[in-house]
């Protein structure tokens, strides 16, 4: 007998050879029907896969993520297995899953480029072929029987995927007609797809590379419910609408030009007041909770990052460094960290100094390929609300919990209430990447964990997740809209006063080492803002609003009155404009409407006499005419930052700590690289 321990630590005796399904049988015949993988001693294993020596497993349905993905991977190969049937001769490259679906890339029989039409014509294979349920068959084989296979085919890709395989043990996978080499894990059956939607076609170059064959890529998805395939369809909906670099546009928030640079993001008037509001909103807070402000280069010498590590460990996501004639070398800067450790340093400190909290909406330059670069959300210039925090060994849980706070306070602040928590952690397996030793490794993820714990946050573990020189505290935020976005994070860090020696005089006399704590609520205005312009589909709430009210003169003869509105409410300090254009007041409306605008105030005979104007809301039509004065008062009620700090701060309290209640507590792996 063998003995197969469960993730909650019971353990059950089988015959050996037992597989995936039995086991889940044992359990329940609910989790037979969902179950998709199997993971045993943390390798993934298809269910009819059999299980020889004892093993700790863990079984994954679609509602994980690495079950997702081996959904997605088969679903590669059920779309593969239409595509041959309807073009024979088909060559197959890779065929991973992705974030959301699969692709796969494929050099189509005679060069055929596939249409919207063609799309249809092999989702309905697909469908056919999904009806008959044909089982995801395991083939161990040769390598000289696979190359001797794909010779017989004519597969260049596949022989030349093989070149890197030989001294692997190679597995084929057949399903119905078609066999394809693939490392696994699968599905047990095509049945399990019960609802298919293919995306797109586009195109990619073999292996990513310019120089080599442009191959198609299909993209799709697929689900083991219609609902869901439903579901996913209408978000993908909402989400085009609600596309940041269009309202972007739209909204005149913010602009990329190739005359500035790929990923570079240009603020424009109305962008920048948004991006301000924010930032006043976290520098008031950061003022009431002891930060002070610094202001650091955008360039550092390279010794400053030799020394803390992020040249090299960090240099993959770094711009070439610029070497001037006196052998003087410097980097664009890629993190605050080391700046903020040369304040530190440059005077002596004592324990009464500490906690010393050091914050700087500091820009930093990430080396992104041009093919990464996405919108807001993913760019070579952006600016993080960062701070660092120099802090005693025995303040770390103290100051981590007012860091936590800060976090939920903002994001409750813009409305996030649902968010999750990561604990990001190293890969123990692979410490190549990290600076330090594994003791205070260990030491720093322990007191995460505790504070975590005696925060309440309902967390995650990430493993191989942290940053190289601590571990972290992500938060991951679900928009309106249940997308998730990483967003802020937290981390604790023994590492990088250690190589910068960083002290302090202890009330012994001794020198001591401080415990740093890197923080972002934000993560970076870029991505925050990319990010709530989509949440809020671009309707901001009055507050952040870039232009909070215009006012609409009914027609040349109240322009006057109008200039005389708009200067009293904007002296009162809002962001109000006056439209005087020479046009009819229902497309004035329509516009101010299509600019999602809060307030429109609309000034005709009846408003001048009386000094009023008549309000309408953005979204929620006509209130009526009200004074300037009760106009003024209704804004300042809006408008108040205290307020709404004070509402989000209630309202997270009310609403306890942290995402979804059912989410239990899991320990997340690294979803297995399941390509061919
Ligand atoms: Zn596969
Ligand atoms: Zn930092």
């Amino acid at each position: 007998m063998i003995r197969i321990t469960l993730p909650d630590g019971s353990s059950r005796e089988f015959e050996p050879g037992v597989t995936g399904r039995e086991i889940a049988q044992s359990i329940s015949q609910g989790l037979a029907r969902e179950a998709v993988g199997i993971f045993v001693n943390d390798q993934p294993y298809d269910l009819s896969r059999p299980i020889d020596r004892d093993a700790h497993i863990r079984i994954v349905t679609f509602a994980d993520e690495e079950g997702k993905a081996i959904f997605w991977h088969s679903s590669a190969h059920l779309m593969a297995e239409a595509i041959e049937a309807l073009y024979p001769g088909t060559k197959f490259g890779i065929g991973p899953p992705i974030e959301h679906g699969f692709y796969y890339d494929m050099d189509i029989a005679g060069g055929h480029m596939l249409t919207p039409e063609d799309l249809e014509a092999i989702e309905k294979k697909m469908t056919e072929l999904a009806k008959q349920d044909n089982a995801f068959e395991r083939i161990p084989i040769s390598w000289e029987e696979a190359v001797a296979y794909f010779r017989e085919k004519g597969d260049e890709y596949k022989l030349e995927l093989l070149e890197d395989f030989k001294d692997r043990e190679i597995t084929f996978y057949r399903q119905g007609n078609f066999t394809d080499l693939c490392r696994g894990t699968h599905i047990p059956s095509t049945g399990r797809v019960r609802a298919l939607k293919l995306l797109s076609v586009s195109s990619a170059y073999w292996r990513g590379d310019i120089r080599r064959k442009q191959l198609q890529r299909v993209y799709g998805i697929t689900f083991p419910k219609k609902s869901m395939l439903d579901e996913h369809l209408h978000m993908l909906e909402e989400a085009k609408k609600r596309d940041h670099r269009k309202i972007g546009r739209d909204l005149e928030l913010f602009m990329f030009t190739p005359e500035i640079g790929q990923g570079l993001p240009v603020w424009l008037p109305k962008g920048a007041m948004l991006r301000e509001t924010l930032v006043e909103l976290l520098r008031r807070e950061q003022r009431r909770r002891g930060y002070y402000p610094v202001v650091t280069p955008h360039i550092g010498n390279l010794d400053l990052y030799r020394t803390s590590g992020h040249y090299p460990y960090y240099s993959e996501s770094q711009f070439t460094p610029i070497t001037l004639e006196e052998n003087e070398e410097y980097l664009l800067k890629p993190m605050n960290c080391p700046h903020h450790c040369q304040i530190y340093a440059s005077k002596p400190r004592s324990y009464r100094d500490l906690p010393l909290r050091l914050a700087e909406f500091g820009t930093v330059y990430r080396y992104e390929k041009s093919g990464q670069l996405n919108g807001l959300t993913r760019v070579r210039g952006l600016t993080q609300d960062d701070a660092h925090l120099f802090v005693r060994p025995d303040q770390v849980h103290e100051e981590l919990h007012g860091v936590l706070d800060l976090v939920q306070f903002v994001l409750s602040v813009v409305d996030f209430h649902d968010f999750k928590v990561r604990l990001s952690f190293r890969d123990p397996e692979d410490k190549s990447k990290y600076v330090g030793d594994d003791e205070l490794w260990e030491q720093a993820e322990q007191a995460l964990q505790d504070v975590a714990e005696a925060h309440g946050l309902n967390y995650t573990i990430g493993i191989g997740e942290a940053a190289f020189y601590g571990p972290k505290i992500d938060f991951m935020v679900r928009d309106a809209i249940g997308r998730e976005w990483q967003l802020g994070t937290v981390q604790l860090d023994y590492n990088l006063p250690n190589r910068f020696d960083l002290e302090y005089t202890g009330a012994d006399g001794q020198k001591h080492r401080p415990v740093m704590i890197h923080r972002a609520p934000f993560g970076s205005l870029e991505r925050f803002i990319g990010v709530l312009i989509e949440h809020f589909a671009g309707n901001f709430p009055f507050w952040l609003a870039p232009v909070q009210a215009v006012v609409l003169p009914l027609s040349e003869n109240y322009i006057d009155y109008g200039r005389k509105v708009t200067q009293k409410l904007q002296a009162a300090g809002f962001r109000v404009e006056l439209d005087e254009r020479n046009e009819k007041l229902g497309y004035k409306i329509r516009e101010a409407e299509l600019q999602k605008i809060p307030y429109m105030l609309i000034v005709g005979e009846k408003e001048q006499a009386t000094g009023a104007a008549s309000l309408r809301v953005h979204g929620k039509g006509d209130r009526g005419m009200r004074s300037i004065e009760e106009v003024i008062v209704e804004f300042n009620d809006l408008n108040d930052l205290d307020k709404v700090a004070q509402a989000a701060n209630d309202r997270a309290k009310s609403a306890g700590m942290a995402g979804d209640e059912d989410d239990e507590m899991a320990i997340e792996h690294a979803v297995p690289d399941a390509r061919e």
